[in-house]
């Protein structure tokens, strides 16, 4: 799709029972954009398979729906956009660009450690966003770990505190919903 969803993922294909960290109306409430209109950030935390990406995703379409602008990609690809970016002196008129998309999803933090350059592009994608537009991020490791992936605790802090003064914390929790698809069927017996 044109804002880079990896699949098409709603929060009618959800099951909420299968997923009971967060409620339905937990998921209304996000829906309805009031954190958009708020430039306000929502965090999902939990292991893999726990429905992070499909939640990020469906809460993505629907912001395009309500007529906004949105990008999604990993942390991997948004630091790799950053540092082309970067590279070719143009790092200022990217940030402003992106400053034009009411909401960016930053899929998978934690997954791959940064080097010092990513963490400090990273950074300052979060901080040029403060109280002006949202972000959405996803990570499989708790806040107390972003130090590893960025490889600095300072930065991790000082990123950690902008996201967290106007965001929506969700830790997801359970089994992966991958192994469970497979069902028994798929056991050998
Ligand atoms: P994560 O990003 O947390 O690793 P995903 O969101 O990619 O996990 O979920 C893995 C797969 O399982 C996806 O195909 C997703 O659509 C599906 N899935 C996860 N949780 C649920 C759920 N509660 N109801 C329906 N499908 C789910
Ligand atoms: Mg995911």
């Amino acid at each position: 799709t044109a804002a880079g969803f990896p699949a098409i993922k709603t929060a009618e294909d959800f099951d909420f029972t299968a997923q009971t960290a967060i409620t339905h109306t937990d998921y209304a409430a996000m829906a309805s954009g009031r954190y958009l209109a708020e430039a306000g950030n929502i965090v999902l935390l939990g292991p893999p398979g726990t429905g992070k990406t499909h939640l990020a995703t469906a809460l993505g379409i629907t912001a395009c729906q309500q007529g906004h602008r949105v990008l999604y990609a990993t942390a991997v690809d948004w630091i790799h956009r950053l540092k082309g970016a970067h590279d070719t002196g143009r790092l200022d008129a990217e940030l402003r660009k992106l400053g034009r998309y009411r909401l960016i999803i930053i899929d998978e933090v934690g997954y791959l450690p940064f080097e010092q350059e990513a963490a400090n592009l990273f950074f300052q994608l979060v901080s040029t966003r403060y109280e002006k537009a949202s972000l959405i991020l996803t990570s499989n490791l708790p806040f107390a770990r972003w130090g590893e992936v960025f490889g600095d605790v300072t930065i991790a802090a000082a990123m950690i505190d902008r996201i967290v003064h106007h965001a929506e914390v969700h830790t997801l929790k359970g089994a992966s919903y991958r192994l469970k698809t497979l069902g028994t069927d798929s056991l050998p017996s």
